[in-house]
């Protein structure tokens, strides 16, 4: 059977893990195209192989820069919408869970918005880092020219995307999956649910016994498999969310809030 809005208070107040897995849709009313917004998508008129791959960065490392560059100066100019700041608001709201936001979204605007424990696993736009590893790792800023080599050992430096055809990074792909493991609730809001190992994550949730959420205008792959289908945009639901919630919670600080008991 499935569950409407109030069902998912109690399971919520109650919860110790609460994981929300983001995806591109979330940064849509922010002004970042989704992956697949056909004509307006980032990828419109751009081969991925040519823009976002290790071949395609070994072939042509200035076209590959230059697309990053061009994203890193969109992100520069947006701000996180009401979806990313009710996210984050959830911490104060759930002093006693654990909040773990998941994105597959390389924009920064979790942290923007004030969530403490975000898992980036396609990486950031953020930032550069040495291609062959070495540790070489820094902050990208806006209007700043990346260094092309990487100053500790001289190998391409290279924006810390996840590319298609890479591996995700196995320590934050770790901590996700035991997010994921150790969740009561589990978001998954925003994504298509099609790339992989990321859209697993889902599965495994619940698999594991969350209840599971999707937050999506339009229906997915996944839609069959959630406890509940949110059609609304993100940047509507979780302010709606918030205020239900903190209803039952009691606002942070305030007389009916609750309290962590250490
Ligand atoms: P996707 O483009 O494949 O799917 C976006 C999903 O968001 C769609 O299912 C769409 O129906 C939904 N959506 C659109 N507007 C929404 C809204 N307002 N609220 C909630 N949902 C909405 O995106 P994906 O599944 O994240 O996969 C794309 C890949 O591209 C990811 O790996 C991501 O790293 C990358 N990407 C990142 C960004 C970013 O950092 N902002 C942007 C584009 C692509």
């Amino acid at each position: 059977m499935k569950i409407t809005i109030a069902d998912l208070l109690e399971p919520l107040a109650r919860a110790g893990e609460v994981v929300v897995f983001t995806g591109a849709g979330l940064s849509a009313d922010s002004g970042i195209p989704t992956f697949r917004d056909g004509s307006t998508g980032l990828w419109a008129n751009i081969d991925p192989e040519e823009v976002a791959s290790i071949e395609g960065f070994e072939n042509n490392p200035d076209k590959v820069w230059a697309w990053h560059e061009s994203m890193r100066s969109l992100f520069a100019e947006v701000q996180p919408n009401t979806g990313h700041e009710g996210i984050a608001a959830l911490e104060a709201l759930l002093p006693n869970a654990r909040v773990t936001v998941i994105t597959q979204n390389i924009d920064g605007l979790h942290q923007a918005a004030g969530s403490t424990r975000v898992l980036e696993i396609h990486g950031s736009v953020l930032r550069i880092r040495c291609h062959r590893h070495c540790g070489f790792v820094e902050h990208w800023l806006a209007g700043h020219a990346a260094p092309r080599r990487c100053p500790s050992c001289g190998a391409p430096a290279r924006p810390d995307v996840v590319w298609f055809g890479e591996a995700l990074d196995q320590d934050v792909f770790s901590l996700a999956a035991q997010a994921t493991l150790d969740a009561d609730v589990f978001f998954t809001v925003g994504t298509s649910a099609i790339v992989q190992p990321a859209a697993s994550l889902a599965m495994a949730a619940k698999e594991y016994g969350a209840l599971l959420i999707e937050v999506n205008p339009y229906e997915t792959p996944f839609s069959v498999h959630a406890d509940y289908a949110v059609r609304s945009g993100a940047s509507e639901f979780f302010p709606a969310l918030w205020k239900d919630l903190s209803k039952i919670v009691g606002e942070p600080g305030g007389q009916n809030a609750s309290k962590r008991v250490d």
